[in-house]
């Protein structure tokens, strides 16, 4: 490909595909930086509205004493992180945080449970959240851990609209950060996920010590998924003191703008979610991220545990920047 792309270049890079290379990612990330923006632009105004952002509100209903080992985490036991393990929320107070999420503007309500998986008793009370949360208006959306086919499908029953699994990095890299589960049991979730006609919200988060050639793995793995995720979500590690991770050098912003840019090339009509990391991000990185494609973001002052910027903030920001909430 020549730097400057034709028209019709331009048109093939915005079809879905699901046979990306290792090398054509590889050729994205090296691209210029104002051809790669370009680029991601262009694709990103066939399939969306560049000026629309869509609002999701994640909330914990089962805070700390995870038994995965996940080296970003500080709601895994094996770290000593000062979050404090607590009971699954009741059902009535996570209702009554999904309607003050849909007052505060936000269209997708997120819940989150630090588990390995649910246990089948645990799932009965979770389906009755998602019920309710749908209920009042707002799409649904849990991340739980991994799923059987039977789990994946009462939560449907239930009413979910998405799943969280995220695949963290790429598989070369994968087992740095967790030995408590596989990558291919994270795929089996997905799988179990998609079968079962749930949406797809699958990513990833970069600062973690990967190499360049870990995002591309990342990325060309979730972009050669059967279906390309509805929503992929972009994580900037937030470093937390405690677990393994928190010393580490903080990924350069532009690569970061790069990460989104080519999430956005090689999976055009998805979803992407600027996620954690958002609060110690300047305004004009987040503002490249949206240039570059990014058409999501977690909405409220905080992201399970770690702190995220609060609504006047990102309302503002949107103000300035002419952006508007998704539907
Ligand atoms: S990321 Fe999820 S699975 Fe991993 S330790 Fe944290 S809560 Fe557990």
């Amino acid at each position: 490909m020549s730097i400057a792309a034709s028209e019709r270049e331009l048109h093939d890079l915005g079809v879905v595909r699901h046979d990306w290379t290792r090398a054509e990612v590889r050729s994205l990330f090296e691209l210029p930086f104002p051809e790669l923006i370009f680029r991601a632009q262009r694709i990103h105004r066939l399939h969306f509205d560049p000026t629309e952002v869509q609002m999701s509100t994640l909330i914990s209903i089962k805070t700390g004493g995870c038994p995965e080992d996940c080296a970003y985490c500080p709601q895994s036991v094996h770290y000593d992180t000062g979050v404090k393990a607590d009971k699954l929320m009741r059902i009535d107070a996570v209702i009554a945080e999904a309607r003050a999420a849909k007052s505060a503007g936000a269209s997708r309500f997120c819940m989150g449970a630090a588990w390995r998986e649910p246990k089948d008793r645990d799932l009965g009370k979770v389906c009755e959240m998602v019920a309710g949360v749908k209920a009042i208006g707002l799409e649904t959306c849990a991340t739980l851990g991994m799923l059987t086919q039977n789990q994946a499908r009462r939560l449907r029953a239930a009413g979910l609209d998405y799943y969280n699994h995220n695949l963290d990095t790429s598989p070369e890299y994968y087992g740095e950060i967790i030995t408590t589960r596989t990558y291919q049991e994270r795929l089996d979730t997905l799988g179990h996920v998609r079968n079962a006609g749930i949406h797809v919200c699958c990513g990833g988060i970069v600062g973690m010590g990967e190499s360049a050639e870990d995002r591309i793995g990342m990325l060309a793995t979730l972009a050669n998924l059967p279906a390309h995720p509805e929503s992929v979500p972009i994580n900037m590690l937030v470093k937390v003191e405690g677990t393994p991770l928190a010393a580490g050098e903080a990924i350069d912003p532009i690569d970061f703008v790069r990460t989104i840019a080519v999430a956005r090339i090689t999976m055009p009509k998805s979803v992407v979610r600027l996620s954690a990391g958002r609060e110690d991000m300047s305004e004009e990185t987040q503002a490249l991220c949206f240039i570059a494609g990014a058409n999501s973001i977690f909405y409220g002052p905080k992201l399970l545990t770690t702190p995220n910027p609060g609504r006047d903030r990102d309302l503002r920001l949107m103000d300035k920047l002419g952006l508007v909430p998704m539907g």
